[in-house]
C-alpha cells in the first residue's frame, strides 16, 4: 500500500529541508494522536485500554527530570529543551512588547511544566458551552466526568471523586504567608474557601493541588504511564508531526519526522490532534485546512476550507504586585545553595517543605466590580518574589500575588508564518485590547493594594515596589498595566468548538467540521476561555473525547 498513492496532501511544505517528500513505507494504526500533553495522554490511554492500536507521537523528550518532579522548580523548565518558548509577535496594546508564551515540550505536555493548580472552571462557563449549542457539555453533564478523573485526597463526596487516575492532594507544607494572605483576604470581607469546587468558588483558600505525595502528577503519570502496558500503545518521543493527509474530505493519517527521517502513517480510525492552542491550529494550517486566503497566501494548496481555524485565540491576562517583605522566611531564594540542600532532602525523604511548593499556593476569587453576577478575578498568591516569569530575582526577600481576568473580551490568532512545518507559528495575543480587560485589572491592583493593608499580611509587607506607592492616577496605572501584563499560560479558542462550520472548527463531538477521520480534543477548542486554570477543564475534554468515540456516552 504504502508509497503507491501519490502524497495526497496540502502541497509541499516546503521551507527546512528534510521535511519534504512521502517519507518511509507507511506505519498503520488505528488511532494516531498527535501530542502526549494533558488531553493526549488522557486518550491514549482510554482508546488502547478498549483495544484501539493506538500510535502516540510526541515532539519533546521524555519527562524524567527532576525539575518536572520536585513541584517548586517548575519555572526552571522555561526556556530549556522541554518548553516551546514560543513569543507573540509584537503585541499593539503593550506598546509593541512580546509576551512569553511556555508551552511543555515533554510527555505529560503543559501538565509536566505547569503550576499545578486544581480548577475546573466555574459551572456558568459550561453552561455557557451548552447555551452555544454543544449539547453534553452543561455543567451537570460534566461534574460527573471530573468526579470519575479525580482521586481527592479529601476522599468522595457530591463535588468530588476517590479512586480515579488524577490525584489531587491539599498542600502538604503551605507557607506561613499563604495563610497569611488567606486570612488577610477573609478579613477584608471576602468568604474564606476551604474548597473552591463546591459551587461558585469565590472566596479565599489554599489551591488544591495535581500532586502525589508532594510530587507532580502530571497527565503522563496519571494517565500514560498505567497504559504503557496495553499492547497497542505504541509511544514515540521525539516523534515530531509535521502535517495530515487527506483523500478527499477523509483524513487518512500523518507525516512525522523522527530524527531526520520524514515517516508516515496510516491511521485507520482516525487522528486525534492534541497538541495544544497554538499547535493543533498550526498543524491543520500546514494540511491545508483553514481560511483560504490565508493559506493561499502562504503558498498552501486549500484542501478544506474552515475560516475559523486559529482565530479566537484567549488567555487570562494578568498582573502581579510584588512587595519587598518584612520577613527572611520567603520562597525567593528557596532554591539557592545552601538552604537548597536541605530542602531537596527533605523533599526526597518526607515530601514536604519549600521544594514541594508549587509557588502559586494560595487563592482568592473575586468581582471586579460589585454588580456582577460572579466571581471574574482569580488572584495567585506566591510566598516570593515570581518576577517575569521566574527570571528575575532581586537580592532580597519579598512575594508577589496579581489577578487574573477570567472573561478577557480581547481575542488574538495564529497563523502561519510560511509553509515550513519546523518554523514556530506567528501568535498574536492582542492583550488588553479591549477597555473591559484593563478595567477588570486595575480594578485588581484596588482589591490587592486593599489586602496589603489589611493583617494579618501587611505586617509581613515591607513596601509596595511594584506598581509602587507613586503610580496612583488611573493613567499612570494603565501605563504601568500595559508595561507589566502578561499571559497565565491558559490559552485557548483557536479550533473552537460549535455547531456551525462558519463560526467553529469542531463540532460539539469534537470532529472537525466537515472531514471524515479527524477530532482536535486540546485546549483550543474552548470558545471561551474557562474561568479557571484549564489543566482539568482540558481533561474533561479528552475525557469526554474518548466516551464519545468509544460510544460509551
Ligand atoms: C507554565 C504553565 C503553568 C500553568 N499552570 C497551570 C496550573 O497551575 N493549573 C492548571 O490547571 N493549568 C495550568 N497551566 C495550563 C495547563 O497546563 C494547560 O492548559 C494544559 O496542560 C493544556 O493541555 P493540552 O493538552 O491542550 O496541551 P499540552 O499539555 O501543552 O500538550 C500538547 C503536546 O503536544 C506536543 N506537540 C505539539 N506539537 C506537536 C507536533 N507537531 N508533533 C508532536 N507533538 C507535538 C507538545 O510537545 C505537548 O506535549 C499552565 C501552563 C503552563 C505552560
Amino acid at each position: 500500500m504504502a508509497g503507491s498513492r501519490g502524497r495526497a496532501q496540502a502541497g509541499d511544505p516546503g521551507g527546512t529541508p528534510g521535511t519534504r517528500g512521502p517519507g518511509t513505507p507507511a506505519v498503520r494504526t488505528d488511532w494516531a494522536v498527535v501530542g502526549a500533553g494533558s488531553a493526549g495522554c488522557l486518550l491514549a490511554a482510554r482508546l488502547s485500554a478498549a483495544g484501539h492500536r493506538v500510535l502516540l507521537l510526541e515532539a519533546g523528550p521524555s519527562d524524567r527530570h527532576p525539575c518536572v518532579r520536585i513541584p517548586a522548580l517548575f519555572h526552571r523548565l522555561f526556556r530549556t529543551r522541554r518548553d516551546w518558548e514560543f513569543w507573540s509577535e509584537p503585541e499593539p496594546a503593550l506598546g509593541g512588547r512580546r509576551l512569553f508564551l511556555p508551552r511543555g515540550r515533554t510527555l505529560g505536555g503543559s501538565s509536566s511544566i505547569n503550576a499545578m493548580v486544581y480548577a475546573r472552571g466555574r459551572p456558568s462557563d459550561w453552561d455557557d458551552l451548552a447555551a452555544r449549542g454543544c449539547p453534553g457539555w452543561a455543567w451537570e453533564d460534566i461534574l460527573p466526568v471530573f468526579r470519575a478523573l479525580e482521586d481527592n485526597a479529601r476522599g468522595a463526596s457530591a463535588w468530588h471523586g476517590a479512586g480515579g487516575p488524577l490525584r489531587v492532594e491539599d498542600p502538604r507544607s503551605p507557607h506561613f504567608l499563604s495563610l497569611a494572605f488567606v486570612e488577610a483576604a477573609c478579613r477584608a470581607g471576602h468568604p474564606r474557601r476551604e474548597d473552591f469546587h463546591a459551587g461558585s468558588p469565590e472566596g479565599a483558600g489554599l489551591f488544591q493541588l495535581t500532586q502525589r505525595r508532594g510530587r507532580r502528577w502530571s497527565s503522563a503519570d496519571a494517565f500514560l504511564r498505567p497504559a504503557l502496558r496495553h499492547p497497542g500503545l505504541d509511544l514515540r518521543t521525539g516523534a515530531r508531526v509535521l502535517d495530515l493527509e487527506l483523500e478527499g474530505d477523509h483524513v487518512t493519517g500523518l507525516r512525522f519526522l523522527e530524527g531526520a527521517q520524514v515517516r508516515r502513517v496510516r491511521a485507520e480510525a482516525g487522528v486525534l490532534l492534541c497538541a495544544g492552542a497554538f499547535q493543533s491550529p498550526q498543524l491543520l494550517l500546514l494540511s491545508g485546512i483553514g481560511d483560504p486566503a490565508q493559506l493561499e497566501e502562504r503558498g498552501l494548496r486549500v484542501r478544506h476550507a474552515l475560516p475559523a481555524v486559529g482565530r479566537h485565540l484567549q488567555d487570562h491576562p494578568a498582573v502581579g504586585l510584588h512587595f519587598r517583605a518584612a520577613t527572611r522566611r520567603t520562597l525567593t531564594h528557596a532554591d539557592r545553595l545552601p538552604g537548597a540542600l536541605l530542602h531537596g532532602l527533605r523533599w526526597l525523604l518526607l515530601r514536604t517543605g519549600p521544594a514541594a511548593s508549587n509557588v502559586a499556593e494560595a487563592g482568592l476569587y473575586a468581582r471586579s466590580r460589585a454588580d456582577l453576577p460572579e466571581c471574574d478575578l482569580e488572584f495567585h498568591f506566591a510566598p516570593a518574589m515570581y518576577e517575569e516569569h521566574g527570571f528575575r530575582r532581586p537580592p532580597f526577600h519579598g512575594v508577589s500575588y496579581g489577578a487574573a481576568f477570567l472573561k478577557p473580551r480581547s481575542e488574538g490568532r495564529v497563523l502561519l508564518r510560511s509553509a515550513d512545518p519546523l518554523e514556530p507559528p506567528a501568535i498574536l495575543t492582542n492583550t488588553l485590547q479591549h477597555p473591559e480587560d484593563v478595567e477588570a485589572l486595575l480594578a485588581s491592583v484596588r482589591i490587592g493594594r486593599e489586602l496589603a493593608q489589611t493583617e494579618p499580611l501587611a505586617s509581613f509587607l515591607e513596601e509596595e515596589l511594584d506598581p509602587g506607592p507613586e503610580v496612583q492616577e488611573p493613567s499612570e496605572l494603565e501605563g504601568w498595566l500595559r508595561s507589566r501584563v502578561e499571559l497565565l499560560y491558559h490559552p485557548v479558542g483557536t479550533c473552537r468548538m460549535g455547531p456551525d462550520p462558519a463560526g467553529a472548527v469542531v463540532d460539539p463531538r469534537l470532529r472537525v467540521h466537515g472531514l471524515q477521520g479527524l477530532y482536535v480534543a486540546d485546549a483550543s477548542i474552548f470558545p471561551r476561555i474557562p474561568g479557571g486554570n484549564t489543566h482539568a477543564p482540558v481533561l474533561a475534554v479528552a475525557a469526554r473525547a474518548a466516551e464519545w468515540i468509544l460510544g460509551s456516552a
